[in-house]
């Protein structure tokens, strides 16, 4: 099956920036067999989409997330994260597999119809006889059609060892490496059109011991599969490591083996010059939030230090009870003006946003051969954005527009599968999504 999106603006964020004003792309099955400026060839059989006042972009990888938030949305709004986190541990102690599941399938829906084609999922929650609740977030991301990176989670060092989370949130040692091999073993699919990959993700350096993440590391080499972790989010993070290991968080990291071309860390927020020259030497990538960074006030990532050094920098809009909206396409303007904040107007630019957005994230989750950019052979996952109509017209720039602006969704295909279609999501019901969801935050609440 062959789909043509013609007339319409192209930013294919290719290694050279490339971009039609008017242009097209061609979707043959799951692939992207021809992009290019001017009307589309003609192709017998095709079925043509006007694209005519829309930008297309690679889709957005979401490149850290817990998608379980989104039924916990709305607590400890004005806390710091030590603080916000010993809020949320009891209440996110009761998830159950279905709880997780309409969480995720909202949250996942939601994101497709913000321009998300790929998101990871970071889960480290597990209470004691809780079930599958990883099998759970697969079934949504299988119903609402996106690319899924799930990664198993993990936090083992409770109160009563030193650590942030409450005992009844976090599991052994040995039963968390035996529960990630597992689920390697049973989701992982290697392959380059692949729609589900497993990581290896201990939650952060105040919820796991050293061994933990040592062997965590191995367990993943060992499955070629990736790590990621939280790290350097907060002062008092900085202020746990200096205390309780004599190192900062990035030395810690390394120490453990977790700085290296398989690693993408979340945040990085408090990253020293040093740090960002270790990252940038081992190739380490970055997942950058800069909303959720905002809403608990956590600082702001040295992004432009970072991106000058060589860091591969993602974007990702993180959990989404540090970050109500989880709209993807906000990041991209939040980076911007964050980025100016910090370091004044020429600190980063909106092509360099929509870059971290899509390659960066596919870096960060190690398919920048496969996905992130509109080129021939890669994976057709398209975003097509309305730059034309009441909020976009009049910008002259579509790329403006998408990130300056205020641009809505008109479709997104993944894999060359239409999951957005005239801005509705055409995979499952939105309606009855939003219904469950909010059924199972008051379930949580205990409501
Ligand atoms: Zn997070």
């Amino acid at each position: 099956m062959t789909t043509v999106l013609d007339g319409g603006a192209v930013a294919t964020v290719d290694a050279t920036g490339t971009e039609h004003l008017r242009g097209h792309v061609v979707i043959d099955g799951g692939v992207i067999a021809a992009v290019g400026d001017g009307p589309a060839p003609a192709i017998e059989g095709a079925t043509r989409i006007d694209a005519s006042g829309l930008l297309v972009t690679p889709g957005f990888v979401n490149s850290h997330h817990h998608l379980y938030q989104w039924i916990t949305r709305g607590y400890a709004t004005d806390s710091t994260l030590f603080g916000w986190l010993t809020t949320l541990y009891p209440i996110w102690a009761r998830l159950t597999p279905e709880l997780v599941h309409d969480a995720a399938a909202a949250n996942l829906a939601w994101l497709a119809l913000t321009g998300c084609t790929t998101s990871m999922d970071h889960h480290y929650v597990f209470p004691h006889g809780a079930g599958d609740l990883l099998e759970a977030e697969i079934v949504a991301a299988a119903q609402v059609g996106v690319r899924f990176h799930p990664t198993r989670g993990s936090m083992n060092l409770g109160q009563s060892q030193g650590g942030l989370p409450p005992d009844s949130v976090v599991e052994s040692h040995d039963a968390i490496l035996t529960a990630t091999a597992e689920a390697i073993d049973r989701w992982h699919d290697p392959g380059p059109d692949s729609m589900l990959r497993v990581a290896v993700a201990p939650c952060s350096p105040f919820s796991v011991t050293a061994d933990l993440m040592r062997d965590s590391a191995a367990l993943g080499r060992e499955k070629g599969v990736r790590l990621h972790t939280h790290l350097a989010e907060t002062d008092d993070e900085e202020e746990f490591c200096r205390a309780t290991y004599g190192r900062t968080p990035t030395e810690y990291a390394e120490d453990l083996g977790w700085l290296g071309p398989d690693v993408w860390m979340a945040h990085c927020v408090h990253l020293s010059p040093d740090a960002v020259g270790r990252f940038a030497a081992t190739g380490t990538a970055v997942a950058h939030c800069p909303t959720s960074n905002g809403r608990l006030g956590a600082g702001i990532a040295p992004v432009r230090a970072m991106l000058d050094a060589g860091v591969p920098v993602g974007l990702g809009v993180d959990g989404s009870a540090s970050n109500e909206s989880a709209r993807m396409v906000d990041e991209l303007h939040q980076a911007l003006l964050v980025a100016r904040y910090a370091g004044g107007p020429l600190a980063l630019s909106a092509r360099e946003s929509l870059r971290m957005a899509t390659m960066g994230g596919a870096r960060c989750l190690g398919r920048e051969g496969e996905i992130g950019s509109i080129e021939v052979g890669k994976q057709a996952d398209l975003a097509l954005w309305r730059v034309a109509d009441l909020p976009g017209a009049g910008i002259e720039d579509p790329v403006c527009t998408l990130v300056f602006g205020a641009p809505t969704l008109e479709a997104l295909f993944v894999g060359g599968r239409q999951v957005v279609a005239d801005g509705e999501l055409r995979t499952a019901d939105a309606a009855a999504l939003a219904a469950r969801a909010a059924a199972a935050s008051a379930t949580i609440a205990g409501r």
